[in-house]
């Protein structure tokens, strides 16, 4: 399923879930189902969080500082005689570095990100922490790894769950229902998901194969009920509030005239 089709079906039916439940939809709550809709795939070099947050321009931007810093810090470590020769030996690691190909580099980016952001979290409050954690998990996940699994749930259930009881706002629901759901579009493709590695059972309905007709269909046919089901959640309590008011409306009137 393309990027698009999980975050209106996942964010949709999760809204609409909580909404139907009684739960209401607050702002983070929206925010962080959105996130959820699209975290499974935070480990698919291609996946739509990651090439708006890390663009292939930004990472070659990366690398080439990355290159010059190494230099620059050889050049320092020569002039100053900077704890030699280890500090030649960090700086060519740092120009080595921009060898790697992207998809290792990308998770190399995120782990120190991750470490950083966990760093700043011991001050910066629990959403610092959550953010950090999980990009560390992340960046050492096999493709369609952990995150396609129950365990990716439950870590990122429990990461918002310790965060929710800080925050005093119930998100977790949120997140771990849009999650789910994500997995359960991606069980309509020919590959399934594996949901307890290391046991090799799929949990798989093979509809469809994104990009080809099958897809298309599949994945509009989803949003269409998505659709239906957020009509069904906020449209029709509204429709049913306007006509409530319409009738006190009318009667106050009716009152008033006699
Ligand atoms: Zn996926």
């Amino acid at each position: 399923m393309t990027g698009r089709t999980h975050l209106i079906v996942s964010t949709g039916v999760t809204m609409s879930v909580l909404q139907l439940m009684g739960q209401g939809v607050s702002l983070p709550g929206f925010a962080i189902a959105l996130v959820s809709s699209l975290l499974p795939d935070i480990d698919e070099p291609n996946s739509l969080l990651l090439q708006k947050s890390l663009p292939k321009s930004l990472i070659l931007k990366l690398k080439l500082a990355l290159a010059a810093g190494g230099i620059g810090f050889m050049i320092y470590a020569y002039i100053q005689l900077f704890f030699l020769p280890y500090s030649y030996g960090i700086g060519l690691m740092m120009v080595a570095l921009c060898w790697v190909n992207q998809r290792l580099f990308r998770q190399l980016v995120m782990a120190a990100l991750g470490g950083l952001l966990l760093y700043m979290g011991a001050e910066g409050g629990p959403w610092f922490a959550v953010i950090g954690a999980l990009l560390m998990v992340c960046s050492v996940l096999p493709h369609r790894g952990l995150t396609h699994s129950i365990y990716g749930i439950a870590i990122w259930g429990g990461l918002l769950y310790a965060a929710s009881s800080q925050l005093n706002m119930p998100l977790y629901i949120a997140g771990a229902t849009s999650y789910s759901l994500h997995l359960l579009c991606d069980a309509f493709t020919k590959h399934g998901v594996q949901l307890f590695p290391p046991l090799k059972w799929k949990l798989r309905i093979p509809l469809m194969s994104t990009g080809k007709f099958s897809g298309f269909l599949v994945e509009n046919i989803c949003i269409t009920l998505t659709l239906v089901l957020l009509w069904h959640a906020f449209i029709v309590p509204f429709g049913g509030q306007a006509v409530g008011l319409w009738d006190y409306l009318t009667n106050k009137a009716g009152v008033w005239l006699q």
